[in-house]
């Protein structure tokens, strides 16, 4: 099986930042972005390369809620009722289901609700409405979740819910500017095996995002100024050797790397390049049982599996032993 590598995207575009009421970062009518999955379809269907989406249940709707919900008030209030493709977004879904790779769908809650501050009653109702969305468009509920912004939600609230699988960040924060920048451009995070906890699997990523690089622009937002000076040829050939280390580090060591983005992070041509690059050797190490592919929710399953075999025997490594207790 050789080392193994889990990439998710999330899904969110307009939902992402409506408490914070910044979109600087997404294109107009989200031409990019929807141009961005096609392309991301395309390439992954060559090499047959299945994601993991963590899609906003919202945007597989047509309208905002009619009836009453549990929310604080206001939350829904900057969300146009209809109509803006940056709220809604059931042709994007359709095409990750049209694609003929077998990605996932997982939730990002159905309305991208930080899970840490939520109460029990507004974290259910976005659970059950996530699925009630998924259902609609004939896809199975989903067991994976990656929590928006990684505020963590209860494990009992997951398991009242059916999630069997989340991401959350499984990194000390770094010590210095010096390290933030080593690991933000040169270095890519160690691999981590995840883990079966209190009957939740955890898979481990960076707070960072990794699949997309820093030093480029994040979607229609240009990079931090420090890089703009360099130029964007070095810059991509940066970032095609950091994930070309990350593919080293977890094939060298037979273990689990977790990489992650945003769609609307990718959506530029700067972005794209490296990552198409990257897909393809992938495919080709993966050909080679060097690496294995799996998206969250065959991950979940792989780990159960282990765990069955060998209940008495700890999965983690000393990384994930220095995590903050949830
Ligand atoms: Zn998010």
């Amino acid at each position: 099986m050789g080392g193994v590598i889990t990439i998710s995207l999330e899904i969110e575009l307009g939902w992402g930042y409506h408490d914070l009421g910044q979109f600087n970062r997404l294109s107009e009518n989200r031409r990019k972005e929807t141009k961005t999955i096609q392309r991301l379809l395309n390439v992954c269907d060559k090499y047959d390369i299945p994601l993991t989406f963590n899609i906003v249940g919202h945007l597989l709707q047509k309208h905002t809620p009619s009836s009453e919900t549990p929310h604080m008030d206001g939350w829904f209030d900057s969300i146009p009722s209809k109509g803006d493709p940056l709220f809604y977004a059931p042709d994007i879904v359709r095409a990750i289901q049209q694609a003929n790779t077998d990605h996932e769908i997982c939730t990002h809650t159905h309305s991208h609700v930080i899970c840490g501050k939520a109460s029990d009653r507004v974290l259910d109702w976005e659970l059950q409405q996530a699925k009630k969305a998924h259902r609609e468009i004939g896809e199975p509920k989903p067991v994976s979740l990656v929590p928006p912004r990684h505020s963590l939600p209860s494990k009992d609230r997951l398991r009242r819910n059916d999630i069997e699988i989340i991401r959350r960040i499984g990194y000390a924060p770094a010590l210095t500017p010096f390290h933030k920048f080593n690991q933000l451009v040169f270095e890519p995070p160690d691999p981590i095996e995840p883990r079966l906890v209190d009957g939740i699997v955890e898979t481990y990523c960076s707070k960072y995002s990794t699949l997309s690089a820093a030093t480029l622009p994040s979607g229609a937002e240009p990079p931090l100024p420090m890089f703009r000076a360099v130029p964007t040829a070095v810059r991509q050939r940066l970032h095609r050797r950091y994930l070309t280390r990350a593919m080293n580090k977890v094939a060298e060591q037979d273990s689990y790397i977790h990489l992650w983005s945003h769609l609307h992070n990718l959506a530029n041509d700067e972005q794209w390049q490296p990552i198409r690059s990257f897909l393809k050797t992938l495919a080709d190490r993966r050909d080679s049982n060097e690496l294995t592919v799996m998206p969250m929710k065959v991950l979940n399953k792989h780990v159960r599996a282990q765990n069955t075999k060998t209940p008495n025997e700890t999965l983690c490594q000393p990384e994930a032993k220095s995590l903050i207790e949830w």
